[in-house]
């Protein structure tokens, strides 16, 4: 028990557990607030000692290097779930930045932390670009990732022959999604994300529209209701029948105009938006009614369901968004991992398996703000959906993937030193301008500040409050989308194929096939006849 180490952090088990006994049992309640910070450092000065030692890094190289070798075994079963969890705007740096931050909200340097998504065996990028854009954003990604074909930006379920905001090139250019191949498979299906459920990124795997702002009738203009197209709410419920489980935010969308929400009855602005008079809601409860169907629309709703007796849950938490996890209400609304923990189980009694598609959708929004510290804090809340999803289900059975649909022009850097705050300053002033300056930045965005002539001195600001804004080099009201690669990480069947550098619209290609639905299924056929036929050779 001495000699073993947290294969985590490599500090001796037994110094964790005095550490979880001072910092964390309940006989030393009042007094671990001031204990922690000190138990942290020892901690964190027992992991420098370590890693002076060249036996440190050969021991955990050769036993990664084990633990590589036995993926020269495939894991070709046949997918019977398949997971995609999608951090909206999460690339590459967002990703890094990330791990330090839950490694030091843990009370480690950061660094050498392993995220869930770390821990998948197989990583590649993707490369984001829309067919019409460079740079792309959330709807023409989302029409790639979910229907295996690239789009026009700002479209949803459409090919790149649709052209935006027309509504009259929608017909004849519809592309299905693998949420709806699944649903065809016998399959349940889900649908979890922070946003609004009728944003751009959900939208994607049920609704076919010119425009990914149509969020309801309100939003659409006169010509494009004459002319017969359908606003994304309610494609959510005609389009592919009984989702079987829906949960985000977007209520005001499915209500009359000016019915008041349920939550913030006083607020006008989180009141119905729907001209044609329909509630959405109401209709889906009238539906479900002899099937075992939940609408849900705080926490406490939703935690007091007994999976084992939900077939269709609905559940909508917010008029638009949910909030950013920094700032979510705990009583009130459920986290990304609460959704996801109660969706799994819901899900898991089909026998076919399941399809379920989770965002962590408000990183994108966190990042837009120049926000950081919003952006990071609802990644390390995805990343524990991740741990909780590998938790209730299996690798043997279950494919997960996990991307996001473009960058940001978010950055780190400035040599800043081991364990620094991920929030935290360079270690030295600029030695253009002689100011201190942050780790992150941003290549645009609301953060771009000149005070008297020149670059806002920082050292009287809290850089690490959740709302500053980090510096940007060009001055726009919302930072941008970057348009580098982002990573794959894929584990269970058939999780190898996603290797190298790939066109964004091969993921769900990859994820049909293991999972025998969809356009690409030959093999499942022969491998099935093959067992079939091995059995019967058993029996005779
Ligand atoms: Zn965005």
């Amino acid at each position: 028990m001495i000699a073993k180490r947290c294969t985590h952090c490599n500090v001796p088990l037994l110094s964790l557990l005095w550490l979880w006994f001072q910092c964390w049992h309940p006989l030393l309640q009042n007094r671990r607030a001031h204990l922690l910070p000190f138990y942290a450092k020892a901690l964190i000065a027992d992991c420098k000692t370590q890693e002076k030692d060249p036996t440190f890094w050969n021991t955990w190289a050769q036993k990664t290097l084990k633990n590589a070798l036995t993926l020269q075994t495939l894991n070709t079963n046949k997918a019977k779930n398949v997971i995609l969890f999608l951090g909206d705007g999460m690339g590459v740096p967002t990703v890094t930045a990330t791990r330090i931050l839950k490694g030091q909200l843990s009370g480690h340097y950061g660094e050498e932390t392993q995220l869930e998504m770390d821990k998948f065996p197989f990583v590649s990028l993707a490369k984001t670009y829309n067919t019409d854009a460079q740079v792309p954003d959330s709807a023409g990604t989302a029409t790639a990732y979910l229907c295996g074909v690239k789009a026009n930006e700002g479209t949803l379920g459409v090919s790149a022959a649709a052209v935006r905001s027309q509504c009259n090139t929608t017909k004849g250019n519809e592309v299905t999604s693998i949420l709806k191949w699944a649903k065809d498979a016998g399959k349940s299906v889900g649908i979890v994300t922070t946003t609004r459920v009728n944003h751009a990124t959900p939208s994607a795997a049920y609704a076919h529209c010119v425009d990914r702002d149509w969020y309801s009738d309100n939003e659409m203009p006169a010509e494009a209701l004459m002319h017969g197209c359908k606003d994304i709410a309610r494609q959510l419920f005609e389009n592919i029948p009984n989702i079987d489980v829906i949960m985000g935010g977007g209520r005001k969308f499915m209500y009359p105009q000016n019915t008041s929400d349920v939550e913030y009855p006083t607020q006008p602005k989180m009141s119905g938006t729907r001209k044609d008079g329909r509630n959405l809601v109401q209709e889906w409860i009238d539906k479900m009614k002899d099937k075992k169907g939940n609408y849900v629309w705080n926490k406490q709703q939703l935690l007091s369901l007994n999976p084992n007796n939900v077939d269709y849950l609905l559940g909508l938490f917010e008029p638009s968004e949910l909030a950013y996890e920094l700032e979510r209400n705990n009583d009130s609304d459920p986290s990304l991992t609460e959704m996801v923990d109660v969706a799994i189980k819901v899900l898991k009694k089909n026998q076919n398996g399941f399809y379920l598609l989770v965002e962590g959708g408000r990183i994108d929004h966190g990042h837009h703000e120049g926000k950081a510290k919003l952006a990071l804090y609802d990644a390390v809340e995805m990343d524990r959906a991740i741990g909780r999803a590998d938790l209730l289900t299996s690798i043997h059975e279950t494919l997960t993937v996990v991307t996001a649909d473009h960058s940001h022009v978010f950055t780190f850097g400035g040599y800043t030193l081991r364990g620094n705050s991920i929030f935290g300053l360079a270690p030295k002033v600029s030695d253009a301008d002689q100011k201190p300056f942050t780790a992150i930045s941003y290549g645009n965005g609301p953060g771009y500040k000149i005070v008297n002539g020149g670059r806002e001195n920082i050292s009287t600001v809290n850089y690490e409050s959740s709302h500053y804004q980090a510096q940007a080099a060009v001055p726009l009201l919302s930072e941008t989308h970057g348009g580098d690669d982002v990573a794959v990480f894929a584990k269970g069947p058939m999780a190898h194929l996603l290797h190298g550098i790939h066109e964004q619209n091969y993921i769900p290609h990859v994820m049909a096939y293991a999972a025998c639905i969809g356009q690409n299924q030959n093999h499942c056929m022969s491998s099935e006849s093959a067992l079939l036929s091995q059995s019967r050779c058993r029996q005779e």
